[in-house]
């Protein structure tokens, strides 16, 4: 049966083109608990169409697919704050900004039972200098008796204040409709937000290689800080970052930022951190530091990232600091070929987090690593290339018998997994055999891949 399935992939064929358009985006902008969270669930009726096919990452939660009156949207949900009393205003002002700049349109939310506050005013002064097209939604009128609260938003300059109860659905209606109304066939600036929101990266290595300086270095002044939907947890934990004019998700940031003061028990810590930060991510940049050899932990970090089935790029951090040492930059040539042997097909970077240099390097790597870790041979493409590969290098006699493979399909990507049908075990150096020149064939250059078999006896 299991097999059935599989001969179905076969004729499956190729991938489906992506040239598609990209969805108009709507930012849903406000201060926090004016009922944006709310509003957004109204929006997207809970149906989180940003599907996840990779068992234990959590889906994204800062951009949704919509639909409204026969047409597809993207809704684009600010998230949250952080929670420090000074300068609150300017922070969320900032927060919303990020999100204004790839939306289309915005729906600016404003609780109509409190009336505009400092906070609302601060978002009203950035949206007016965005100039982009701004629906006003008073929120929580839950009734008609509160319209009135409604009509004294005006004032306010966006015209005419919408009103509506997020939470009853009361008006949302005729709001949808004049943000649609406002919204382009095709978005002009989704090329920010990827097909399926953000990439996830996880900024990973030891304590002091780095990681939080690069993190500052690549956020620059465009940082935000998102949250959980809905107001549940309100962990500030993952940043959206702005790099090569797309957007990536950074997550578990809270925990790069959180400095270890306690001197012992800072390994477990760190080690749980990056047990985290890879259950989220579909990437890891794994920091090691090019002045030092690499040490134990560096080695563990790498087995957690190879066991989670990431993809992965190494970076060498610190550069500055051997770009006159010509000795060191050698044994560090002979220790990347002896001991990180087994990673060798991830994309390295050299750069330094301190100074900035080479920091552009690093989104051509996390792009080449992803296009491998999403990769998928079609069946034909594989098979020809594994009756050439047998033709040419056919598995060694065992006991007069030799194992043949009678043909393979690779069922899923991210990373890729591949399936070999065989008529007897192969042999581990003939299955290494294979891998090796799945690479080199196919240039999965910064994914792990499998490659499992099936016995037919
Ligand atoms: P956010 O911080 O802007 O995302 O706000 P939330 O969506 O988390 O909502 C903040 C609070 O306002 C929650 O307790 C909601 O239940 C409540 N709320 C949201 N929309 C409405 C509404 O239309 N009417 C009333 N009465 N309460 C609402
Ligand atoms: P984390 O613990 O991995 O977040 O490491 P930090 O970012 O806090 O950096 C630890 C120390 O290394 C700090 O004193 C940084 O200034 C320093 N550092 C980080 N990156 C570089 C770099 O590229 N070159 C040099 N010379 N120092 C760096």
């Amino acid at each position: 049966e299991e097999d059935a399935a599989l001969l179905d992939l076969w004729e499956e064929g190729e991938p489906e083109p992506e040239d598609e358009p990209i969805p108009p985006v709507l930012a849903i902008v406000g201060r926090p608990n004016v009922g944006k969270s709310t509003l957004v669930n109204r929006i997207i009726g809970r149906r989180e169409a940003v599907v996840e096919d990779v068992p234990g990452v959590t889906r994204d939660r800062v951009s949704y697919e919509a639909e409204w009156n026969g047409r597809v949207f993207t809704v684009v949900d600010t998230g949250g704050w952080e929670h420090d009393a000074k300068g609150i205003h300017q922070r969320v002002a900032e927060q919303a900004e990020l999100a204004v700049d790839v939306a289309d349109a915005v729906v600016f939310v404003v609780d109509s039972t409190v009336g505009p506050t400092s906070t609302d005013e601060a978002v009203v002064k950035m949206l007016r200098r965005k100039g982009k097209p701004v629906i006003l939604a008073a929120n929580k009128v839950d009734d008609i008796t509160q319209e009135a609260d409604a009509a004294s938003l005006w004032g306010l300059g966006f015209g005419y204040p919408y009103p509506v109860s997020a939470i009853h659905g009361r008006g949302t209606g005729d709001l949808l409709d004049a943000a649609l109304d406002e919204l382009p066939e095709e978005s002009a600036y989704g090329g920010l937000i990827p097909r399926g929101g953000p990439r996830r990266v996880a900024l990973l290595g030891r304590p002091n290689v780095g990681k939080s300086s690069l993190l500052n270095k690549l956020a620059g002044s465009d940082r935000v800080v998102v949250d959980d939907l809905a107001g549940t947890t309100r962990d500030p934990v993952d940043e959206l970052v702005e790099l090569g004019g797309r957007l990536w998700r950074f997550v578990d940031t809270a925990g790069i930022r959180r400095r270890q003061h306690m001197a012992h028990g800072a390994d477990y810590y760190a080690s749980l951190r990056t047990q985290s930060a890879l259950d989220k991510a579909e990437v890891a940049v794994v920091l090691l530091e090019a002045s030092e050899v690499l040490s134990e932990q560096d080695v563990r970090i790498l087995q957690l990232v190879l066991e989670s089935g990431r993809a992965l790029v190494l970076a060498f951090n610190k550069w500055d600091l051997l770009s006159q040492d010509e000795d060191r930059r050698w044994y560090l040539e002979r220790e990347i070929e002896k001991d990180l042997a087994h990673v060798a097909w991830a994309p390295r970077v050299n750069l330094s987090a301190k100074t900035g240099w080479h920091k552009d390097k690093l989104v051509p790597a996390l792009d080449t690593a992803l296009e491998s870790w999403d990769k998928r041979i079609p069946t034909g493409k594989l098979n020809a290339f594994l009756g050439e590969l047998v033709a040419e290098h056919p598995h060694p006699v065992r006991g007069g018998k030799q194992p043949r493979i009678l043909f393979a399909t690779q069922p899923s990507s991210r990373p890729p997994k591949f399936i070999l049908f065989t008529t007897g075990f192969l042999d581990p150096g003939y299955r290494r055999f294979i891998i090796r020149r799945l690479r080199e064939t196919f240039g999965f250059e910064g994914t792990p891949i499998e490659v499992a078999m099936r016995v037919r006896e």
